[in-house]
């Protein structure tokens, strides 16, 4: 199995975007691909691939939480006097836990004399499969109010996809923005990163610090510029870090009001309308899918995929 990670060091660069339309293009080309939307704060991968309803949903569980039986309760107060984060009160006498609080360290159930804490399973959201538009599929996750994205959710969606996928698939990888925990479970293991640069100072100096954990993780990089042509600083310093980093640059997508438009009204890139924007699109696509040794490296537009900055 082959796994494509799209990813940047910020949201808001359009790597969601672009996996999307990777997904479309792939399909196009007759590939068929699974995506996992492991963006699972921000989960819109399946609005661009149009999503249909979910065909399989299982639990996530986070870990253990705390309850207190409050048949076992003799109000002592210890569990609260140990808890940092604030998360017990007592209330006519029982001890409860403010689940929103609670960040299931376990102290309160170690001091407890009455062993009156007790673990519970917790019940973190969904883990679900629904069908794509563009593809065969799409892994992605839909957490309960309140709980955060984790390395380990990110994990689960990464392993549905790849069994969805089989031992031949493909699968290809929105990745959360960051470079946290989330971020770098998506990145690790994968056979190709797209690192999506937005030209901007924030955009460029994220995707540094994204690449230092892409050499951590021993993951092959390349990049995508996305906003070209905006600001010629901008494309410099995208263009020195490249050179700097020794990273190959596969596509150069300028920034087109209709791409935004396409979003909001449930599509990729692709869908766009605009036909110089989109044919930079699909060749940054036919890139990214040589290098990962899906198709020729010269695409069937007869366009040259793998170039760098001029
Ligand atoms: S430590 Fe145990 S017995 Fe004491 S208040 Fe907390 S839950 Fe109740
Ligand atoms: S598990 Fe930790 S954070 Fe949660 S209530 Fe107990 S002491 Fe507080």
């Amino acid at each position: 199995m082959k796994t494509i990670v799209v990813a940047s060091g910020k949201g808001g660069a359009g790597k969601t975007s672009f996996a999307a339309s990777l997904m479309a293009w792939l399909h196009g080309q007759g590939i068929q691909a699974v995506a996992a939307d492991a963006d699972v704060d921000a989960a819109n991968l399946g609005l661009a691939l149009k999503a249909g309803v979910p065909v399989e949903r299982r639990t996530y569980i986070a870990g253990d939480a705390r309850e207190v039986r409050a048949e076992a309760c003799t109000g002592c107060g210890s569990c609260a006097a140990v808890c940092r984060f604030d998360a017990i009160s007592l209330a006519a006498g029982v001890a409860r836990i403010d689940p929103f609080s609670c960040e299931r360290c376990g102290a309160c159930a170690d001091v407890c004399p009455t062993g009156a804490v007790r673990s519970v399973p917790a019940h973190a959201g969904e883990l679900l499969r629904s069908p794509v538009a563009y593809g065969e599929a799409l892994a992605h996750g839909e957490l309960v109010p309140g709980e955060d994205a984790s390395g380990k959710l990110v994990r689960q969606v990464r392993e549905s996809a790849a069994r969805i996928a089989g031992p031949a698939g493909l699968v290809v990888v929105d990745a959360p923005p960051g470079i946290g925990c989330p971020a770098m479970a998506a990145i690790s293991g994968a056979d190709l990163l797209v690192v999506l640069m937005e030209a901007g100072a924030s955009g460029i100096r994220d995707a540094a610090r994204l690449l230092d954990n892409a050499a951590i993780a021993k993951v092959p990089a390349v990049a995508v510029l996305n906003k070209a042509g905006l600001s010629p600083e901008r494309d410099r310093e995208a263009r020195d870090l490249a050179r700097d980093r020794a990273l190959d640059v596969l596509g150069r997508i300028p920034f087109d009001a209709a791409f935004r438009r396409a979003a909001e009204r449930g599509g990729t890139w692709l869908d766009s309308g605009s036909p110089g924007p989109v044919e930079a699109v699909s060749e940054a696509c036919a890139a990214v899918a040589a290098r990962a040794g899906l198709v020729p490296a010269i695409s069937a537009a007869g366009a040259t995929p793998e170039r760098t900055l001029p």
